[in-house]
């Protein structure tokens, strides 16, 4: 039987009872068995005499056991025993609390090596239940897992031993094949898997760990390149007259190279049977929606159908304000899809989206994905990408109707990270602003500006600009940061903004109360918005000029750079004013970027510089199945390396047919099959 799919209750030394145990790690399998991964482990080479143990440190030392364990009853119905241990220089007194079987297994006059934290009390050395190891087991690195209880390291160990039986016996073929395990000298899984769970030295460690590393990220690359090659039919919207360049001409300005570039790219796909699937990064400001207006532009002189999905109203009404600006004169029909348009004007709307009288529709992504019925729809557009993961980009193609695709994204990420998180997509780039762009002009300041801070912001108010506050993030707990955000904002209207109208918008708000509040600042009804980070996707209010976010350290690169982009939209002068208390070095650098450079994706790489990946991966919903030993932060070289050696694979074998990537690929579907519903047949 495959043991990946074999039940743990087949090891020897499981039984139903401790089935259920492991089911609690997440063990189920002999193959997760085995993959049920050390979180650490003790040294056990690095042996101390009694006498030179420091207390309050965790030590290794070697000792002999003076006299049997004596157990006693305390109150709470727990059993303490209690022996002492000495070495020639000294000795210590164990106490192990409710552990009969480690009690019982320290023989008197018998040698052990003991692990653990030694204080010194009442005179002497104590030690509370400590680790204990036969000097002659030969291991010198004791693996530590995550436990749970009626689970103990020792049964672990053992039925470890049994399950790794279980799973060489089986005798599957190495899912690295063998030249690539050569190329980049990973050793064989078995040798990788005995030496993570019994290892005879740190080298071995390093070796496993590098191997099983390699292993986990080239199957997600592996299962990433597969959901972009999957079969998504062929596409009934193939361009076949290019006018793109009737459009391109009318608008009141020159494109960039780079947005010419995409325009190309995007028309490149289009042409062809194979619906486009592609992700348009570029940074705020970068004209993305132009891009968009050119591709839609040209679908409509092709008399095929585009929608334009928004992440919210507000954005929706915005887009559309702007696509028919652009559009004007080109005789092209369109339709704005959104909430608050009434039940009447919907069913005519989506009657002429059904009998193919309108050319395009922007609408919020619920909207047009429910029950809206299209002529001929070949293109979708979703703005805003990163709030969708991977799992909801594979559901936004619509119903057997295999339209291209095109999702656009204003938050820059690095390269390398792109390759990953958006690998089951093609990738173009705007790296390049449309010329004289007025830079936002950014300053780090410690909270002793406050007043002068409010002065200046009162200043612009009163010259009938608007201005954005980003409350200080006060921890996780979205509660606190919830009362922090609403006490701070019913603090600045009673007192220093007293004069002035004052909103607040954060996450836990209804939609209906967003959008309103965002409305009313729109038209500067609200003069000053204090906002949690919420704003930070795509709303644009050019008469808003200044932008303040407190507690600035706490906030990544990217983010603060997104949460600049709110400002700098208008003709008039933009401020961006960070708070930023922390004195540390790190944080003085962070700020330093911020205020020196503009460039989002500059930002991007000096972010994941100086505080890794975390933050491209953390809060977004990348979607990205979970890993069990691979961490991006500290294996980006594994993660360059897997990236080659997977193009290696795919170049040679296009649908992983071979015998040798068989086993690659049936594990790239587990990974990705698991909790991921994405099918990858
Ligand atoms: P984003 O990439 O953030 O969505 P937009 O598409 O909203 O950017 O464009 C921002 C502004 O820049 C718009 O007012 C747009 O008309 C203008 N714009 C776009 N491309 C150019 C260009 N090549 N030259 C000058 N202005 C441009
Ligand atoms: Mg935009």
């Amino acid at each position: 039987m495959n043991p990946n799919e074999m039940s743990v209750q087949y090891v020897k030394g499981v039984g139903e009872k401790k089935a259920q145990i492991l089911k609690k790690l997440g063990i189920e399998t002999v193959y997760d068995l085995v993959h049920y991964f050390p979180r650490s482990y003790l040294d056990l080479t690095n042996q101390v005499k009694i006498s030179d143990i420091v207390p309050e440190t965790v030590c290794c030392f070697r000792a002999t056991v003076g006299f049997d364990c004596v157990g006693s009853r305390v109150n709470s119905g727990m059993v303490i025993y209690k022996t002492t241990v000495f070495d020639e220089t000294g000795t210590v007194h164990i106490t192990i609390f409710n552990n009969k079987y480690l009690a019982d297994s320290l023989k008197t006059g018998e040698e052990y090596l003991f692990y653990g934290k030694v204080s010194y009390q009442y005179g002497s050395f104590q030690m509370n239940t400590p680790i204990v190891e036969k000097p002659e087991s030969g291991s010198t690195m004791k693996p530590v897992y995550p436990l749970t209880s009626g689970i103990t390291s020792n049964m672990l160990s053992i039925i470890m031993k049994n399950g790794l039986k279980l799973y060489f016996d089986s005798n599957s073929p190495d899912i690295i094949p063998g030249e690539i395990r050569h190329r980049y000298s990973l050793c064989h899984e078995h040798f990788a898997l005995k030496s993570i769970h019994f290892p005879q030295s740190s080298h071995d460690v390093d070796l496993a760990r590098k191997r099983l590393i390699f292993e986990e990220l080239l199957t997600l690359q592996t299962g990433m390149r597969l959901l972009k090659d999957r079969d998504r039919g062929k596409t009934a919207h193939t361009v076949k007259k290019d006018v793109s360049k009737e459009f391109i001409s009318s608008l009141p300005f020159t494109l960039t190279s780079a947005q010419q570039r995409v325009i190309d790219e995007c028309i490149a796909d289009m042409k062809n049977e194979k619906p486009m699937n592609r992700l348009v990064q570029g940074d705020v400001g970068s004209g993305k929606t132009v891009v968009a207006a050119a591709l839609i532009y040209l679908m409509a002189k092709n008399n095929i159908q585009s929608a334009f999905m928004a992440p919210t109203e507000i954005l929706a009404a915005q887009h559309y304000e702007t696509l028919s600006k652009l559009m004007e004169g080109t005789g092209a029909c369109f339709e704005l899809l959104t909430g608050s348009v009434t039940a009447k004007k919907k069913k005519e709307i989506k009657e002429r989206l059904k009998n193919g009288e309108s050319h395009f529709v922007v609408g919020t992504h619920a909207l047009l994905t429910e029950d809206t019925e299209f002529a001929s729809l070949g293109l979708v557009i979703t703005d805003e990408q990163h709030r969708f993961g991977v799992k909801q980009r594979g559901s936004l193609a619509f119903k057997g109707n295999s339209p291209h695709t095109l999702v656009m994204s204003a938050t820059p990420i690095p390269r390398t990270l792109s390759l990953i998180i958006y690998g089951d997509l093609d990738l173009s780039i705007i790296d390049e602003l449309p010329k004289g762009r007025q830079k936002i002009s950014t300053y780090a300041v410690d909270e002793s500006y406050h007043k002068r801070l409010y002065a200046f912001i009162k200043k612009h108010l009163d010259m009938s600009y608007q201005a954005y506050i980003v409350c200080p993030l006060v921890d996780e707990n979205e509660t606190t940061e919830l009362t922090a955000a609403t006490e701070y904002a019913k603090e600045l209207s009673e007192k220093e903004f007293k004069d002035y109208s004052v909103g607040i918008l954060h996450g836990k708000m209804k939609p209906k109360e967003k959008e309103k509040i965002m409305k009313d600042f729109s038209e500067n009804k609200v003069q000053l918005l204090v906002s949690t980070t919420v704003i930070e996707v795509g709303v644009d209010v050019p008469n808003a000029v200044i932008m303040v976010i407190e507690n600035a350290e706490r906030f990544g690169l990217s983010q603060l750079h997104q949460l600049r982009g709110r400002v700098g939209r208008g003709t008039a002068k933009s401020h961006c004013v960070l708070v930023c208390s922390s004195k540390g070095e790190n944080a003085k650098a962070r700020m330093e970027i911020m205020c020196r450079t503009n460039d989002g994706f500059k930002i991007a790489d000096k972010d994941l510089e100086l505080r890794g990946p975390g933050d491209f991966f953390g809060k977004r919903q990348h979607g990205l199945p979970e890993l069990k030993i691979a961490d991006f932060t500290e294996n980006m070289d594994i993660v360059r390396h897997t990236k080659i050696a997977s193009e290696t694979i795919f170049r040679e074998d296009p649908k992983l047919k071979k015998e040798k990537h068989k086993p690659l690929l049936e594990r790239a579907r587990k990974l990705f099959s698991d909790k991921n519903k994405l099918s990858l047949n």
